[in-house]
């Protein structure tokens, strides 16, 4: 009768563990495999169930999702139209190219919890001053002090130019988070550039802490060579299916990235 039996019915999600997250209908009049077809893509496991993928948070349906890559791009937008949905993506803020405490790092900046002077005093700490300590203008928020001070930018810019990217105009430490040139699925060049701009924010950091607490001076070049090195022996050292070299990551990064 053109009547398309199965999707005249939807499922009762109960407790979620007997419904296929990506195969049944449970969210709206269709299947997520259709809808999200990027995001089934980067699924590990393609016959979980909504109980494994969701985890009701304080205020919000949240995704625990397990991606085999890191989305970026045309998955990202996905991600936010699954929001529209009402299921908030606890977006899995992992890549095996950095060290867990470079991970941890990134993940406490997006949830803005790094003790910037700006975080600390709304916290109610005393401070005779909320200004950046590296330049001194601006009061030094999370993302005054990782994005938008001149020396950083300084810094940020010249890593651009080393892997041969041009600096995009509306930096943010979002776009660090997603690893930000990417236009189509996110493919392991992506993830080294990723990786090397989440390495970057954590160095930044670090020497901001040391020019606060052990007086040393800032310096673009020193913080540079530091981002040179650490990335590629952190990285480098992680990447299994490349064979990068010491001296085609100072010189010619951007072959890695194809
Ligand atoms: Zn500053």
């Amino acid at each position: 009768m053109g009547i398309n039996f199965s999707n005249s019915f939807s499922k009762v999600i109960g407790n979620g563990s007997s419904i296929s997250f990506w195969g049944n209908t449970w969210l709206f009049n269709g299947v997520l495999r259709d809808k999200f077809s990027r995001l089934y893509h980067l699924e590990s496991n393609v016959s979980t169930t909504v109980s494994e993928r969701l985890r009701m948070g304080s205020s919000a349906c949240e995704l625990t999702a397990n991606w085999i890559r890191v989305t970026g791009g045309r998955s990202s937008d996905e991600l936010a139209e699954l929001e529209g949905l009402g299921i908030r993506s606890g977006e899995t803020l992992r890549n095996n190219l950095v060290p867990k405490k470079v991970e941890v790092f990134v993940w406490r900046v997006k949830r803005r919890r790094i003790p910037t002077l700006f975080e600390l005093d709304k916290r109610g700490t005393d401070l005779h001053s909320v200004l950046c300590p590296i330049c001194g203008n601006n009061i030094e928020t999370v993302e005054h002090a990782l994005v938008h001070c001149p020396f950083v930018q300084e810094v940020w810019s010249k890593v651009f130019d080393w892997w041969g990217l041009s600096f995009p105009t509306n930096f943010s430490f979002d776009i660090v988070l997603r690893g930000s040139f990417v236009q189509g699925d996110l493919v392991l060049g992506a993830k080294i550039w990723q990786a090397v701009e989440w390495v970057c924010g954590y160095l930044i950091w670090k020497n901001r802490n040391l020019k606060v607490f052990k007086k040393k001076c800032w310096t673009t070049p020193n913080a540079i060579n530091e981002i040179h090195v650490l990335s590629f022996d952190w990285i480098a050292k992680r990447c299994k299916s490349k064979d990068i070299d010491w001296h085609s990551w100072l010189h010619n990064p951007s072959r890695f990235l194809l």
